[in-house]
């Protein structure tokens, strides 16, 4: 689990990435990052600040926890839609830009549960890739705990959440064409598979 994604609460900021823009070239591209970080991302945090205003009980809430219990909450449903979209949006991408950050340790016991779960850490990137491969339109492919534990690949439309299931994120992978399409335009495959590159977790 991102350790940044821990207690995050209200008023939320656009999380630094601890490297620079261009870090992650020839992969994802400096623009790609300019862009994606400081317009798309700024964006859900701004979006997800202005529709907590009205909530003072959330926000004294952790945002994983809001998520977890975004159906229970006595807020407007069109409010919900708003956290919904916009505090996946943050979380989301707070965790994609650690996972790729050149300076995160290769985390040795979540390889070893891969290679128990998915035969080899190849073999799960296989899976992984394929989910993420055929996941029409907007959304995430993620590698997600649930509720008992257990690693699960699985994709989610737009910028919905694990959390929303109940379950942790541990990667993910943005495949909004936001998050690719400057360099690869329409060919996500390519875009997947040299991802894999700037993924430092594994
Ligand atoms: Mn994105």
């Amino acid at each position: 689990m991102c350790r940044r994604e821990v207690g995050m609460k209200y008023p939320y900021t656009l999380p630094e990435l601890g490297y620079g823009y261009d870090a992650l070239e020839p992969y994802i591209d400096e623009q790609t990052m300019i862009i994606h970080h400081t317009k798309h991302h700024q964006g859900y945090v701004d979006k997800l600040n202005k529709v907590l205003e009205k909530y003072p009980d959330l926000q004294n809430m952790d945002l994983e926890d809001i998520l977890r219990n975004l159906e229970s909450l006595n807020i407007e449903d069109k409010d919900k839609v708003q956290i919904r979209n916009n505090g996946g949006g943050h979380i989301n991408h707070t965790l994609f830009w650690d996972i790729m950050n050149p300076n995160t340790q290769a985390d040795e016991s979540l390889k070893s549960e891969i290679e128990q779960k998915f035969d080899s850490v190849d073999n799960f990137k296989k899976e992984f890739s394929t989910v993420a491969l055929s996941h029409f339109g907007s959304g995430w492919a993620y590698l997600a705990r649930d509720e008992k534990g257990d690693l699960q690949v699985y994709s989610l439309p737009n910028q919905d959440s694990p959390y929303l299931l109940g379950h942790t994120p541990v990667i993910g992978l943005d495949v909004w064409e936001h998050a690719y399409y400057l360099k690869y335009q329409n060919r996500r495959a390519e875009y997947i598979e040299n991802w894999w590159n700037v993924v430092k977790i594994l």
